[in-house]
């Protein structure tokens, strides 16, 4: 079984393109994370909408700083939240420029400490041209919120690329901490053997300073990706059988409560 826990509905908004591309790369399950973007910009009806018409998709929304602090959005999140296709939250660390332990947050954290909920955080570079900050998206970010938070589980996306050890780091320190190993390679193209290389001895280091992969997922960040590269590249990591599990569905389908039969 495999879940890719990281993934975006395309363009056009539909579950048809996810379907085919899981249905070709041999993945069973999906994670689509809904935008809800600062400038009013939002698929989140297209994103709740696809995950309520099919039994292989979820949803994490992603939450906007501004908003987040106020009191009234926060409780129309847990309405959003008591939806069970609705599987956790998502911050766009560095994007928009705040500190994921910025006190104005933890109201939040609670709420998802309490209910068990789930919270990813982007780590790690940012688009090119973008006006956020690097220094909000760096892993360092996580370990003082999961240090304040010990019963609250984070994802952080993309294993803080290209800052890797500091990603491993706060994993070994922090036992509710994960990572996704999403959106390592460049966006929108093929991933090549020579990728695949790369991206093994990068892993093969943060492997040796954990010991194992038990604290990965398997995620891509489809639709920057095909999937089934992706899979292919994640598949090349040299894993015992049961690491392999837990990074290709046993981790994801705990953190985020998903049925698995
Ligand atoms: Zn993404």
């Amino acid at each position: 079984m495999v879940i890719d826990c990281h993934t975006h509905l395309d363009e056009q908004g539909g579950i048809q393109h996810l379907h085919q591309s899981m249905n070709e790369a041999g993945i069973d399950g999906s994670i689509v994370i809904a935008e809800i973007l600062p400038d009013g910009r939002s698929n989140l009806e297209q994103v709740l909408a696809a995950v309520r018409h099919s039994d292989r998709l979820w949803a994490l929304v992603n939450c906007i700083f501004s908003s987040t602090i106020d009191l009234s959005y926060v409780e129309s999140l847990t309405q959003l939240l008591s939806d069970d296709r609705v599987v956790g939250l998502k911050f766009y660390l560095g994007y928009e420029r705040y500190s994921a332990s910025d006190r104005r947050l933890y109201q939040v954290y609670e709420y998802c400490e309490q209910h068990t909920i789930p919270v990813m955080f982007h780590t790690g570079v940012l688009e090119a041209g973008s006006t956020g900050l690097l220094e909000y998206a760096h892993p360092l970010q996580v370990d003082r919120v999961a240090t304040e938070f010990p019963r609250l589980t984070i994802v952080m996306a993309h294993m803080g690329n290209p800052w890797l050890m500091d990603c491993a780091a706060v994993l070994a320190k922090n036992p509710q901490v994960y990572a996704d190993m999403s959106g390592f390679f460049a966006e929108n193209e093929p991933i090549t053997a020579r990728d695949i290389e790369v991206f093994k001895q990068r892993m093969e280091q943060v492997r040796v300073f954990l010991n194992s992969y038990d604290k990965f997922l398997f995620g891509t960040d489809y639709p920057l990706y095909s999937q089934k590269e992706y899979l292919a590249a994640v598949h090349a990591l040299e894993m015992a059988p049961d690491e392999r599990e837990k990074v290709m569905h046993g981790n994801a389908a705990r953190i985020f409560r998903l049925p698995t039969s």
